[in-house]
Parts: structure tokens; C-alpha cells; sequence
């Protein structure tokens, strides 16, 4: 939402830039358990982004201090790597690597069954390897799965997605440049098998009927993210 013109056309005859239609995602990788040192860990892939993800827990937790007597505490830090984006980003954590953090904790926190596990603590680190867009979408499917990877018991899997307007079109699964020179960029998660929102971002401007499009456009693509995660995850964990 730069507000610039594209260097290039962003719909042409109906299709997008990169020859999408504006219901198609972009293809999708995910696996699970890629991570030795991890309880639990995810790699998702869309289009060019990419992230991985590692869960730990439910451990003690390293100080007393943080301990909660009747759940246990999510943490969870988003990070882009260095490499990650077209010019090196700074390692140290931005603003917005910190708001993330705390959007996609607490949309984390809606699903995990924390009071199973009083006095500890589960740990998740999302790290995006590649940003094209969607970075926070991306994550937080990656993590869902990390946390169902580490055995951990949630009310069911997250899945992430954004829709986005172009040149006046509402279109699933933006990259960046749609991001970069669109109209709007719509994140969403949702706990797709109990039909329940757990993050809703909207950067940009959209109508009240197009935002209700956006919605709807938006859990399309978050059921056929969610088969997705249910089919990697296979048979050892039918239920979440
Ligand atoms: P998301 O990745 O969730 O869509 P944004 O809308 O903030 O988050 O960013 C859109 C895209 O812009 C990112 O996926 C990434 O490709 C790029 N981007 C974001 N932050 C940076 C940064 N600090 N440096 C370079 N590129 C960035």
C-alpha cells in the first residue's frame, strides 16, 4: 500500500501478475518435523515465502517469575532473517516483528489447551527464511502445525491468509507487490474446523460489501489451507 503506481500491470484480461486467477492461492508446500532440536517444527511455503517454524514445551519454565498456576505460558516471536527480504534486514527485532509477535501469540493462545499444562511454559519461533508477502499468514499456519508436530493439544489447527485488493479487485493470497502497490491487505486466521476467527488485519481501505467479500473470499482459501495441514499432518494426528 505504497500508494505508487505498479511498474507493471497488476490485472491483465483477469489474471494476476503472476497468471493467478483472484480465487487461486498461490502453491502451497508444508512439512512437518523438519527440525531435529525441536519437540515439534513446520516449514510452509507459498509461492516464495517461506517460513519455518519450532515449537518446545510444555518445560518449566527458566523463571519462576513467569509461572502461571493454572495454564501454561505461550511465547512466541516472529522474525524475519536477515536474508529473508530484497535488502538485508536489520537482525535485531522491529516494531513490527514485536506487534506480530504478540497478534500471532494471542491467536495461538485461543486454540492451545493451556490449562492442561499449569506451570509451564510452551515456546514457538517463527522464522520467515523468504518474505513475498504474507509472512504473518505463513507463520502462523507453520506454527499451528509445529505445535501439533510437538504433540500439543489444541482446540484445532490454525490456518493464515490474506486477501488483498488490485485495481479495484479483491484477490486471495496476495504477494508483495499486490501488497506493495494494492489497495488493501486483509490477514486472516481462523480455527477453520470450529468456524472461529483468531486474527483479522486490515491494512489499506475496503468498503463494508467488499470487506464481507473479503471475509468470505478469505475462508475459501483458509478451508483448502486447512485440508492441507490436516493431510501433512496424516493419520497420527486425525482430531485437530
Ligand atoms: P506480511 O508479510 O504478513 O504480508 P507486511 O504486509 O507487513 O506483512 O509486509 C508485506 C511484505 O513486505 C513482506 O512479506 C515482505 O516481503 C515485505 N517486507 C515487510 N517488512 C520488510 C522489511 N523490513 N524489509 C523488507 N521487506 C519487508
Amino acid at each position: 500500500m505504497s500508494g505508487k503506481k505498479p511498474p507493471f500491470p497488476l490485472l491483465k484480461d483477469g489474471k494476476r501478475h503472476d497468471g493467478r486467477g483472484p480465487m487461486d492461492l498461490r502453491p502451497i508446500q508444508m512439512k512437518v518435523g523438519i527440525l531435529h532440536n525441536a519437540d515439534g517444527s513446520a516449514w510452509v511455503k507459498m509461492g516464495r515465502t517461506e517460513v519455518i517454524a519450532a515449537a518446545y514445551g510444555p518445560r518449566e519454565p527458566p523463571m519462576k517469575a513467569m509461572i502461571l498456576p493454572d495454564r501454561a505460558v505461550i511465547r512466541f516471536r516472529y522474525h524475519m532473517a536477515p536474508f529473508s527480504t530484497d535488502e538485508r534486514k536489520s537482525p535485531a527485532p522491529s516494531r513490527r516483528e514485536i506487534e506480530l509477535s504478540k497478534v500471532i501469540r494471542e491467536a495461538l493462545e485461543a486454540t492451545i489447551l493451556t490449562h492442561l499444562f499449569p506451570r509451564t511454559v510452551i515456546d514457538v519461533f517463527a522464522e520467515v527464511i523468504q518474505a513475498d508477502g504474507g509472512t504473518r499468514t505463513a507463520a502462523i499456519t507453520a506454527a499451528s502445525l509445529a505445535l501439533a508436530d510437538a504433540g500439543i493439544p489444541m482446540k484445532g489447527l490454525i490456518a493464515g491468509v490474506a486477501v488483498g485488493k488490485v485495481e479495484g479487485q479483491l484477490v486471495l493470497d496476495i504477494d508483495q507487490v499486490e501488497d506493495e502497490y494494492g489497495e488493501a491487505d486483509m490477514p486472516v486466521a481462523a480455527i477453520v474446523g470450529l468456524r472461529k476467527i483468531v486474527l483479522l488485519q486490515l491494512n489499506g481501505v475496503l468498503k463494508p460489501d467488499e470487506f464481507l467479500k473479503a471475509l468470505s473470499m478469505a475462508w475459501e482459501g483458509l478451508k483448502r489451507i486447512y485440508e492441507l495441514e490436516r493431510s501433512v499432518l496424516g493419520s497420527k494426528y486425525k482430531g485437530v
